[in-house]
């Protein structure tokens, strides 16, 4: 007998915990670490293009663009500047006043890059290219919704400063070293020259701290990404198979995330107009623990911290009482992802994580996020309340 159907059907579910584990397993097993605008990043690139094509999809955009492949220039860059400026202080007065400036400007700046917006001083950085992969899925019927789903490609390294004793602290050790950058710059405003020095030896420390954090290796990125761009894939394949009646789907496969979201930035920096209105949906880390979204994400420092709109909790709220099998609620989470620069850029956003009973993210940041660890029901679990998310607001 001929199989007459389309072969844009899948003849198996592509939303079963292993469909998924296979996903994840190419990417972080396979090709393993996948550092921002390195060669892996690319071939995982290569990997998700395939794997869509072999679904039918045909159309995947590429927006690339150039990046540093770690985070420690976001928060080194600020530092040198501060430590120039405590140097300029041997100047006399205005030195010390351009020094002072120079320590304010740090102090934003590290501000700005806990809090997930762009930070300037990586244009010093060497560059490396990254890129985006955007997919569009248009409703079947006139389109009333439009909804942009986010997972990074990329991975973190291995670091001491994710520690379980450590951890803890990440916040409120950024806030430390924002405050003795602006420490710096008012000792040097009012001429205390024995300041101006503990603060220099202390702001050398901070810098030995950051360099020895930019030691570790990168990771597999199981879970820190690889478990949500799986799920991305299975939810590509089941709507190009069945698109939603009214909502017009965007999946977006980001680069350059661990860096400082820097893929983020790029997407709406060419189509944040059309997005305006879209409600974007981050999956982040889903490949283990209770699914849950975030009700409150801490950014990196004790001043950075950032919500979800009200009407994407409303959403996610609704589907999740639909759907009590799944046992969704929300949590607030120490964590800074592409949510903080859809946020605070002005469009509606909202992440699901998955939580350990600790209520941190399964081996986040740690040489542990293999894919031994990930549980192909948690795998499952994320993107069947993703797709029953997307089902709920196409109702409406
Ligand atoms: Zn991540």
């Amino acid at each position: 007998m001929v199989d007459v159907r389309d072969n844009a059907v899948p003849t198996v579910d592509p939303l079963t915990g292993t469909a998924l584990l296979d996903h994840a397993s190419a990417l972080a097993y396979n090709i393993g670490p996948r550092p921002a605008g390195h060669e892996t990043e690319n071939r995982a690139r290569s990997y998700i293009r395939k794997t869509l094509h072999a679904m039918g999809i045909e159309e995947v955009k590429a927006q690339p663009f150039q990046t540093p492949d770690t985070w420690g220039y976001a928060l080194g860059t600020p530092f040198a500047l501060s430590l120039g400026g405590l140097i300029l202080s041997r100047l006399g007065w205005p030195g010390r006043i351009l020094g002072g400036l120079l320590g304010g400007a740090a102090a934003y700046l590290t501000w700005r890059a806990a809090s997930g917006m762009r930070q300037p001083l990586d244009q010093v950085a060497p560059q490396k290219t990254s890129a985006n992969l955007i997919v569009r899925i248009p409703s079947a019927g006139r389109p009333k919704h439009k909804v942009v789903l986010l997972a990074h490609t990329d991975t973190n390294r291995h670091r001491d400063s994710f520690s379980n004793q450590r951890k803890g602290m990440l916040a409120q050790t950024t806030t430390a070293l924002m405050g003795l950058q602006a420490a710096g710059a008012v000792a040097q405003v009012i001429g205390n020259r024995w300041l101006t020095r503990a603060i220099g030896a202390a702001q050398v420390a901070g810098v030995a701290a950051i360099l020895a954090d930019e030691r570790g290796p990168y990771v597999d990125g199981a879970n820190d990404n690889a478990s949500a761009v799986a799920c991305l894939l299975g939810l590509a394949n089941t709507l190009n198979a069945n698109p939603l009646k009214h909502t017009d789907v965007w999946i977006v496969f980001t680069g350059a995330e661990e860096v400082g979201l820097v893929g983020v930035h790029t997407l709406l920096d060419e189509y944040g107009d059309q997005l305006m209105g879209a409600y974007f949906i981050d999956l982040e880390m889903v490949g283990r623990g209770q699914l849950s979204y975030v009700a409150e994400h801490s950014g990196f420092s004790t001043l950075s911290s950032y919500a979800p709109d009200p009407e994407s909790v409303a959403l996610v709220e609704r589907t999740a009482i639909a759907h009590p099998s799944f046992r969704v609620s929300g949590k607030k989470v120490t964590m800074l992802d592409e949510t903080a620069a859809v946020r605070r850029r002005g469009y509606k956003g909202i992440c699901l994580v998955g939580l350990e009973v600790d209520g941190w993210p399964a081996n986040w940041h740690r040489d542990t996020d293999a894919i031994g660890n990930l549980q192909p029901e948690a795998l499952e679990r994320a993107a069947r309340f993703t797709l029953a998310t997307l089902q709920t607001l196409d109702a409406d």
